[in-house]
């Protein structure tokens, strides 16, 4: 079905409970409400010309009218971009010429970010470009606040598919250039759906959605886990802002909160953290990156969500292809990303024969099902190079699979560090460097080396009241409990790493900076 179709259902059966909260601005939307703005957004969308395979980008921080304009677009088939809020000009131009966007819908400014000022000097450069949007403005009062006419928009909807592209999302450009990934009504819906059913969402569930929503995490694990369980979308800020969300925990009385790792160490370290009162959540989702160990006993135990899940997924899976289950035991939430999802298959393969490895070794990890997209868009090579002639995707990163079939992430391809022969599993060299007293967070990349091709070295983040801590402090605390190819010859003490807006380390960077630092 698509989404249009399935709103509709939930709206049926829930009209009346709440739908969205924007916690920021105070304003809210039952079912009911939502439905008729989303109506009436979509009949200003088609009385602007737009149809079916259009494509409308959305550039904003997460904001009530971001999900409007979600489900406007989808309810008239019209395919959405989501450009990343982090975007400048120079990747904006791009993506807009790219997607060959025809109109973007904005908001005007965010922090540093001119939204407008930035979309007017690329746009005589973007030739599709044709209807800029501001969020606000007249140009949106006119589209999302004219009269409803839901015979057009049923008109238009009856001819749609659920296989019809109705997103293309932007890879979070961790290792590289982001790649815009095709994803249909089919793919987004049914991953929502079912990430939605492992959290055993209900309508009582109020979740609490701190990421962004230009990614699959926030739109799809995010929006569409809850608009097809009937749960309230709870948007505690635009922008992601630790405080601000646990207060939206406790004011909204939410069930669920998700997160990627670091945003949670964020919450944690907040002063005051235990004075929140977070005795409403459940469970959760966190994903995008590893989870320390102590981190996931934390939130388990500090923040009272138990049922907490762990989930593996990429953009070009819609996202989710592996989650941890409510009843696994916190040994596998800590080390596995959880079993594969309903419908879904995965294997580990050797990346050089492609063939499956034994249980428990090393491989590249590939998955197949409704979830892989229909492909990059406008990039047939950098397709055929993710997905083979059986439709299984390649996704880059290193993993294990247990007899039970649970499996761990050990890192990305790119990521893996070679030195002096020996493979080096970042993650876990980092897992390691948790337990030192001083670190709050660690990041452990390769640099060049002369003798060992690669070095290992550690960017590292103290806690407060830590001053200090020097390569040779760090070698002697590894001293002995790690391999001495595991140990970091060089430490670099940062305030902060590179990050992707999706809350992603970026290495690439910092492999960049550490080896100009080393000069
Ligand atoms: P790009 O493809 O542009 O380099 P990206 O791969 O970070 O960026 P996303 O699609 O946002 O873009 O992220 C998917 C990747 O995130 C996965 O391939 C994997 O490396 C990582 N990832 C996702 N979930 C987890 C998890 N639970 N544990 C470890 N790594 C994860
Ligand atoms: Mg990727």
């Amino acid at each position: 079905t698509t989404i249009g179709a399935n709103l509709a259902a939930t709206v049926a059966a829930h009209g009346s409970l709440d739908a969205m909260v924007d916690v920021t601005s105070g304003r809210r939307w039952t079912y009911d409400e939502l439905h008729a703005d989303v109506r009436r957004l979509a009949a200003g969308l088609l009385r602007a010309g737009l149809r079916p395979g259009d494509r409308v980008g959305i550039w904003a921080p997460n904001c009530p009218e971001w999900t409007l304009t979600q489900y406007a677009t989808a309810e008239i088939g019209v395919i959405l971009v989501t450009v990343n809020p982090a975007y400048r000009v120079h990747e904006l131009e791009f993506v807009l010429n790219q997607a060959g966007i025809r109109m973007v819908v904005a908001a005007s400014a965010f922090k540093t970010s001119d939204y407008a000022a930035m979309i007017a000097e690329v746009a005589p450069r973007c030739e599709a470009l044709t209807d800029v949007v501001i969020i606000g403005g007249d140009r949106w009062a006119a589209l999302a606040e004219g009269e409803r006419d839901d015979e057009a928009v049923a008109a238009v909807a009856s001819g749609l598919d659920a296989h019809d592209p109705v997103n293309l999302q932007y890879t979070s450009g961790t290792t590289g250039f982001p790649k815009g990934a095709t994803l249909s009504h089919s793919n987004i819906l049914n991953n929502g759906y079912f990430v939605g059913e492992l959290c055993g969402y209900t309508c009582a569930d109020r979740v609490c959605i701190p990421v962004p929503f230009y990614h699959c995490f926030g739109m799809v694990m995010g929006n569409l886990a809850c608009t097809t369980h009937g749960s309230a979308m709870v948007i505690p800020a635009p922008g992601f802002d630790p405080a601000a969300t646990l207060e939206a925990v406790q004011s909204q009385r939410c069930t669920s909160l998700y997160g990627v790792p670091t945003m949670f160490i964020a919450e944690l370290a907040l002063p005051g953290f235990d004075d929140y009162d977070l005795s409403s959540l459940r469970t959760g989702i966190m994903a995008g990156s590893p989870c320390p160990e102590q981190v996931m006993r934390t939130v388990m135990d500090t923040m009272g969500m138990d049922e907490v899940s762990i989930a593996y997924g990429m953009t070009e899976t819609s996202p989710v292809s592996l989650q941890t289950r409510s009843d696994d035991s916190l040994q596998r939430r800590v080390a596995t990303v959880g079993r594969v999802g309903p419908h879904l298959e995965v294997k580990v393969v050797d990346p050089v024969t492609g063939d499956t490895v034994p249980r428990g070794e090393v491989g590249e990890l590939c998955t197949r099902g409704y979830s892989v997209m229909l492909g990059y868009w406008n990039q047939p090579e950098k397709t055929a190079e993710a997905l083979d002639a059986e439709r299984w995707m390649h996704t880059g990163d290193l993993a294990t699979m247990d007899a039970d079939g649970y499996v761990s992430i050990t890192g990305r391809i790119k990521d893996l560090v070679i030195r002096g022969g020996e493979n080096v599993y970042p993650r876990e060299v980092e897992e390691f460097l948790y337990t030192h007293p001083d670190i709050l967070d660690a990041q452990v990349i390769g640099v060049p080396d002369a003798k060992f091709g690669e070095e290992l070295m550690a960017w590292v983040q103290l806690r407060e009241g830590a001053v200090e801590l020097t390569a040779q402090a760090l070698r002697e605390f590894c001293a002995g409990k790690l391999a001495h190819y595991k140990v970091p010859r060089y430490v670099h003490v940062v305030d902060e790493f590179p990050m992707t807006v999706t809350g992603k380390v970026r290495k690439v960077e910092m492999r960049e900076v550490s080896t100009g630092l080393l000069g």
